[in-house]
């Protein structure tokens, strides 16, 4: 069938199959052929497609075991983070780091070594993660962790399924006592102050910003920045009070058709940025509030296929990092260069990171992170390769889970660790390697 990213491009006719059970993996897989496993397909480019064989992990999805005096969760890697979230923030536990959307599996989220809005205190989900299960393509089963296997585990983490099929996982979830975050809204009138409020948040657990991409000259930059902690019992207004771990409020948006393109201008787009810019202002006045953590975490869950919006032919996300020495010029270029292009994105998003972790692959280094969103049309391409040139000249690189098009030297320029994951990879995988993704061969790897 044909399949894609959450980007909508490229498609790709691949031959799809559930994985039910570890023991048919062998048997699923045709003499010589590559296969990639597959999550819920939120990454945005073709990491999760090969023609040959993509393997649903949505079958897989038991919860196995839970310590509620360690808070250690024991499960199969098709697990949604939706369903651990539904299943355990009412007992007062929440993952360590989310992303932007909960609609996720656990083996997505190891693959990509995602981040939250937390990086910068508590690193990537892999640093949560005790040990997994990894299968080969000859059905071999491997437990992997910082003792046993632990190259392969560093390999597997940031890995985009190339290692392996992740069948389960153990990792921790955190108590909280209420499903609520005290959430404060600042607005910055340039990218120094943006920057300069992220500094003065690193005690907040969670920061992140949403830059108003069309403002140029003096207010390039400027955003709104929001940063929040999660609320004790106590500290509850009353009108929460009566149930603190509450579950979230039922009801989406959805987007019915793909918005026409000839929509998605210079001054739609031009017109969300600045409206968006203006009501969190507002809200900065009114100081700091209690919010639902699906509100503030998963915002964008709350409109269904919000994909649509970029039009038929799909979109592109741009998200790179870049050096904290480098992060002023370097995220000053981008923005330039992007909105001048005029191909804005609705919203761009900043978000401060910590020390790079473990993972050999893994997308995270000190730094600033900056992630940008344009629907695909004619000069896309033009302009995304300018921003793979300013971002490569400020020593950064960019998030395979979102790409699919960059080209194999600005990649391998921006991961220096890539050498030990290829070394990883030819041990444990049998030669010519089995697990390949459209991304993989695009990106020679
Ligand atoms: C709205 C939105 C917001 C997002 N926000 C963030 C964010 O804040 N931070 C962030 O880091 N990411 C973010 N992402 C990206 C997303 O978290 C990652 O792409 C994640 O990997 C998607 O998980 P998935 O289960 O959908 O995996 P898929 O997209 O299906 O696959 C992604 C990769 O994981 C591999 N994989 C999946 N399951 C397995 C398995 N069992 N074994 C081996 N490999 C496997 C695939 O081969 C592929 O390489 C966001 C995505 C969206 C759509």
């Amino acid at each position: 069938m044909m399949l894609s990213g959450w980007g909508r491009h490229p498609a790709v006719d691949c031959r799809l199959e559930r994985l039910r059970r570890p023991e048919d993996l062998p048997g699923l897989l045709h003499r010589g052929a590559t296969l990639i496993a597959r999550g819920n397909g939120r990454s945005y480019g073709d990491a999760a497609l090969n023609p040959e064989l993509t393997l649903s992990m949505l079958a897989m999805n038991r919860m196995r075991a839970f310590d509620a005096g360690t808070g250690l969760l024991d499960c199969e890697a098709g697990v949604l983070l939706t369903d651990i979230l539904e299943a355990f923030l009412p007992r007062g536990w929440f993952p360590p780091v989310v992303p932007g959307t909960r609609l996720v599996t656990v083996g997505g989220m190891i693959a990509a070594d995602v981040h939250g809005k937390n990086h910068h205190r508590d690193g990537t989900f892999g640093a949560h993660v005790e040990s997994l299960t990894l299968a080969s393509a000859d059905g071999a089963i491997r437990e992997c962790s910082r003792t046993e296997n632990a190259d392969l585990f560093r390999a597997t983490l940031g890995g985009m399924g190339l290692t392996g099929v992740i069948l389960s996982v153990r990792f921790r979830l955190r108590p909280v006592e209420t499903a609520f975050v005290m959430a404060e809204t600042l607005a910055a009138r340039d990218l120094d102050e943006t920057m300069a409020l992220f500094e003065a948040s690193r005690d907040w657990p969670y920061s992140v910003a949403w830059i108003d991409c069309l403002a140029r000259g003096a207010g390039l930059g400027r955003a709104v920045v929001t940063r929040g902690a999660f609320i004790e019992r106590g500290a509850l207004p009353p009108h929460l009070a009566s149930n603190p771990l509450r579950p979230a409020p039922a009801g989406k948006l959805r987007v019915p058709a793909d918005v026409p393109s000839a929509l998605l201008n210079r001054v739609s787009i031009g017109l969300f940025n600045a409206l968006f810019y203006r009501r969190g202002r507002g809200r900065a006045r009114s100081g700091a509030r209690p919010v639902h953590f699906d509100r503030f975490f998963f915002p964008l869950d709350r409109i269904e296929a919000w994909n649509r919006l970029y039009g038929r032919r799909g979109f592109v996300q741009y998200q790179c990092v870049l050096p904290k020495g480098e992060s002023v010029a370097g995220v000053a270029a981008l923005l330039e260069r992007a909105a001048a292009s005029g191909q804005g994105s609705f919203l761009a998003v900043l978000k401060l990171f910590g020390p790079a972790g473990e993972g050999l692959m893994s997308f995270p280094m000190e730094g600033y992170t900056l992630a940008l969103d344009f629907p695909l049309r004619t000069g896309t391409r033009a302009l995304l390769d300018g921003l793979d040139e300013i971002t490569h000249r400020h020593g950064g690189r960019v998030y395979l889970a979102k790409d699919a098009r960059c080209a194999p030297e600005r990649m391998r320029e921006g991961y220096p660790r890539l050498g030990a994951f290829e070394a990883v990879r030819a041990e444990a995988a049998d030669a010519p390697p089995r697990f390949a993704s459209e991304l993989s061969r695009r990106l020679a790897l």
